[in-house]
């Protein structure tokens, strides 16, 4: 099982994806999902300069071999663009492995362990009538769990908030929803924590009010709070029963955690812009967090997402995996796949992607019963139709930058 070629494709459907094509002697091809939202060129880069030329040559069979070359190999380890270009290779020959042994991934991954993989969608709005009417949609779509978002008020703009009613589930025009705007350079928002600690416990209060306690909602504070404000947030949050509070600090000082986890009993979900188990280290040992937020695209793939998750499993941390538009079709299918397996399985996040995606891609994954599940075709289930992909090319898109009221950067 020799690799003939290693291929990267950059196509812009909707949004940027990178994806990597291992083509071995025999014709056998595999997919792996490189995009890394906002700097997809440097992951497209260092597949091509760099490790494609490595691939030629090596026997697609021997996965972890080939995940330990190119981490350890490289000298200089872990970090986004490095990971998830390693992400794509690992995707690619497991997708690879599994079509030469004629199975759909997740057998080969020890068979399934449920049914489907509950999803939540992103509900959102700029008030409490906007927001009702954006959770009704998702009910509708088939969605039993959403996060909840909404505007704060004397702020212009808010991360995960719709700009427009018309920003809703299906159709091009929830694009609205899309955070890495094509544009020269990134948009700029603004941020006011107090006002938001301020507003945003009243919100679940209403919308807990509205729609009962069976549904699942969930919250992103994406990286904002000092842990003493996280810590505040989490306790006033209690009584709203969330599913998760996601990214309440930033994390790179994985000990902030301890004082958050000292004063709420709200479940914790962090990860998403981690890269490793290392990341993770002090923070599952510790039982820091109840939910680990790395997707297989940004740790590594399939094999190293595997090793986090069953050390996250000896301390009842459960998957949480990221998936949102910027982890493309691929991705989202290599995450189904592992989520189907494993038994710590939590949840996984999914919007639905923009038609155009899915044209490119066609991925055979079904959304059912508010879960996900992989197809039962050999391999990760996803025809990348190349001609198609070809007719939509790179689009510069940033994700926001921050700034306080006072003009302060901060934490997007
Ligand atoms: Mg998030």
């Amino acid at each position: 099982m020799r690799i003939d070629r290693a291929d990267v494709i950059v196509t812009s459907p909707g949004r940027n994806f990178v994806t990597l094509r291992i083509t071995t002697a025999d014709g056998v091809v595999g997919y792996g999902d490189g995009t890394l939202n906002g700097r997809e060129l440097a992951v497209a880069a260092y597949l091509r300069d760099h490790v494609a030329p490595l691939l030629v040559g090596r026997d697609a069979h021997r996965i972890e071999d080939t995940w330990q070359y190119l981490y350890r190999g490289a000298y200089w380890r872990r970090g986004p663009v490095t990971m998830t270009a390693i992400a794509a290779v690992d995707t690619a020959l497991w997708d690879i492995k599994a079509k030469v042994a004629g199975l759909p991934l997740y057998q080969l991954l020890g068979g399934a362990s449920r049914e489907n993989c509950l999803v939540y969608g992103h509900a959102s709005g700029r008030d409490l009538p906007e927001l009702y009417d954006s959770i009704r949609q998702h009910l509708e779509s088939g969605f039993r769990a959403v996060r909840v978002q909404t505007a704060v008020p004397g702020l212009e703009s808010v991360y995960g908030v719709a700009s427009s009613a018309a920003a809703s589930v299906g159709g091009d025009a929830r694009y609205d929803y899309e955070p890495a705007r094509r544009s020269a350079r990134p948009a700029e928002e603004s941020w006011d924590t107090r006002a938001y600690l301020r507003h945003v416990p009243g919100v679940f209060e209403a919308v807990r009010h509205e729609f009962g306690p069976e549904l699942v909602l969930l919250h992103d504070a994406h990286h904002r709070l000092t842990p003493v404000q996280a810590a505040r947030l989490g306790k006033a949050l209690e009584p709203y029963d969330l599913f998760w509070l996601e990214d309440v600090t930033p994390a790179e000082n994985q000990e902030a955690l301890r004082l958050v986890r000292q004063h709420t009993t709200t479940p914790l979900a962090i990860g998403e812009v981690f890269n490793t188990v290392w990341d993770y280290q002090a923070l599952i040992r510790e039982q820091l967090i109840d939910y680990v937020r790395s997707p297989v695209t940004h740790a590594g793939g399939v094999t190293a997402l595997r090793k986090i998750l069953d050390y996250a499993a000896m301390y009842q941390v459960k998957s949480g995996m990221h998936g949102p538009t910027d982890v493309s079709p691929v991705g989202i299918a290599a995450s189904v796949h592992l989520g189907l397996a494993v038994h710590n399985f939590g949840i996984q996040e999914y919007m639905l992607p923009a038609p155009q995606t899915l044209e490119v891609f066609n991925p055979t994954f079904e959304f059912a019963d508010g879960g996900l599940r992989p197809g039962e075709e050999p391999g990760l289930g996803v025809h990348l139709d190349e001609a198609l992909a070809a007719e939509f090319p790179y689009e510069r898109a940033y994700l926001p930058t921050n700034r306080l009221v006072d003009g302060t950067v901060h934490d997007w």
